[in-house]
């Protein structure tokens, strides 16, 4: 095989679905969670029995909004629903409910930093429809069972210009997407379980050419890493076409896992005319500009305002950054953590990642229901920047203080430094210049690079031992 995949550019635009939290579904109240049992959450509305009427979920509309919101997007303030007709099993009123000429926002954009450096994704559009059902072919030998559960769960697609150059690019964007869409609190985005997959449009071209080649749609991806794989796989396999002198033709394939491959589902030729027209049932979208600015008003800050604070202004490397970002209480948390002590930045985002977090997900507790306040950490971690207690010392009082619900955190690190006063600190010094003779000697004698090996020396002998008092003790003989 040649290694000529240098010479040619990959071009990759993304459709993502975004399974919307709402208690109802899009067009009627039936529950949009998920249920094992099937067809338990489906009225008439969502049976598409004939007769019934759509009713919108302003909950829906408001989602969309605070989504286009955070990402610069153009609000449509007047938009409208459409149907989008086709046929299959598991869509009952053989349309979905969607839109195509009006979405309800336009444009906008999305900043990634990656590890070739920074890069802005364009947005397209977003859009609003509903779910279809469930084809499910795997629990009976003869039939396939339709759950309509999922029928009619409001969903956001959002589609991307094809900015995407590198299969590491699309990794990040989808994982900076749910990070957001779980700020705002309109989805789990969880892409394992179905509530955020995306379909992938992959084209090649030779590297420097500014043309736009045929594409492939690799549709419902589930996973960072089976986007990242078909991406590896068509680019690989367009690439092999072009050079042996063939054309891509447009497909709409699918991604097969347990081989890493993708394989041609449909042609161009019988692609769907969906018919589109608005759909008559439903009154067009009108959104006011109070309506505007209260939902602008209740974006929070986001996880790329925090990723900027923390790398440029708290000086954290964007790794301890994107653990501290990645939910919004622990990233408020630390923020309130070091406000009054902007000393305190790097040591307290160390706890955070090496102590708390991991303790948080063992307990399986949230920041909420540690027994402390933020104050009472802020001061044990004071404690150490001052020398007062050493981190060993911090770490006992930290577990002494999550494993009894008694003490509180300000009254163990007192009792930590009373114990360690009853140290006779000149004894000490006098001791250990006696086991050293030689060094105490050149050490009095001004040598001041020794009082480290001393320090060294009494903090491994008498752990708890105050530091900054041990220190002055030292200098003291050092100046004399
Ligand atoms: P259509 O209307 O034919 O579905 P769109 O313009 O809506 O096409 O694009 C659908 C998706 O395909 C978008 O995510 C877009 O970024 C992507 N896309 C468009 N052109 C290309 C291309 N040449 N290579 C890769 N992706 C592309
Ligand atoms: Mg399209």
């Amino acid at each position: 095989m040649t290694n000529s995949t240098s010479s040619w550019e990959t071009i990759i635009g993304l459709e993502i679905h975004i399974q919307l939290n709402t208690l109802t579904k899009a067009f009627c109240d039936d529950p949009a969670r998920f249920s094992t049992e099937a067809n338990t959450q489906t009225g008439y509305v969502s049976l598409a029995h004939p007769g019934t009427l759509p009713l919108p979920n302003g909950k829906q509309v408001e989602s969309a909004v605070r989504l286009g919101l955070a990402l610069d997007c153009t609000i449509n303030t007047h938009s409208w629903f459409e149907r989008k007709q086709y046929f299959y099993p598991d869509l009952p009123k053989g349309y979905q409910i969607s839109q195509q000429a009006s979405p309800v926002c336009l444009g906008g954009r999305m900043d990634l930093e990656t590890s070739q450096g920074s890069k802005t994704i364009r947005i397209h559009h977003i859009h609003m429809e509903e779910d279809a059902g469930k084809s499910v072919h795997d629990t009976d030998p003869v039939w396939s069972r339709i759950d309509l559960n999922r029928a009619g769960v409001p969903l956001l697609e959002m589609v991307t210009e094809p900015d995407f150059r590198t299969a590491e690019e699309v990794t990040v964007f989808l994982t900076d997407l749910q990070r957001l869409v779980r700020y705002l609190d309109i989805s789990d985005a969880n892409m394992e379980e179905g509530s955020m997959r995306c379909d992938v449009n992959v084209s090649v071209r030779p590297s420097g050419s500014e043309e736009y080649r045929e594409r492939c749609e690799v549709k419902n991806i589930n996973s960072r890493r089976f986007a990242r794989k078909a991406i590896e796989f068509e680019s690989a396999r367009q690439i092999a076409l072009w050079e042996a002198g063939q054309a891509v033709v447009r497909q709409t394939m699918q991604f097969v896992p347990e081989e890493g491959v993708t394989v041609p589902i449909r042609q161009k030729e019988s692609a769907h005319d969906y018919r589109y027209f608005p759909d008559p049932d439903l009154p067009p979208i009108k959104i006011s500009q109070a309506q505007l600015d209260t939902w602008r008003n209740s974006i929070p800050t986001l996880p790329s305002e925090y990723l900027r604070l923390f790398t440029r202004e708290k000086n954290l490397s964007l790794a301890d950054a994107q653990v501290l970002a990645e939910d919004p209480e622990v990233a408020r948390y630390y923020v309130e953590l070091v406000q009054e002590e902007p000393a305190l930045n790097k040591s307290a985002a160390n706890w955070l990642i090496q102590t708390m977090l991991p303790w948080l997900r063992e307990q399986n507790k949230k920041i909420g229901e540690l027994p402390f306040g933020v104050k009472s950490l802020g001061f044990l971690l004071s404690q150490v920047r001052l020398g007062v207690l050493n981190l060993q010392q911090a770490q006992e009082v930290w577990i002494q203080i999550t494993t009894s619900s008694q003490a509180s955190l300000e009254d163990l690190v007192k009792e930590k430094l009373d114990a360690a006063r009853q140290f006779d600190i000149p004894g000490v010094v006098e001791d250990l210049f006696s086991s050293f003779p030689v060094e105490a000697d050149e050490f009095k004698k001004g040598k001041k690079k020794l009082l480290g090996f001393f320090l060294g020396e009494i903090k491994k002998k008498f752990p708890g031992i105050p530091v900054k008092e041990v220190q002055e003790a030292l200098n003291r003989y050092l100046a004399g």
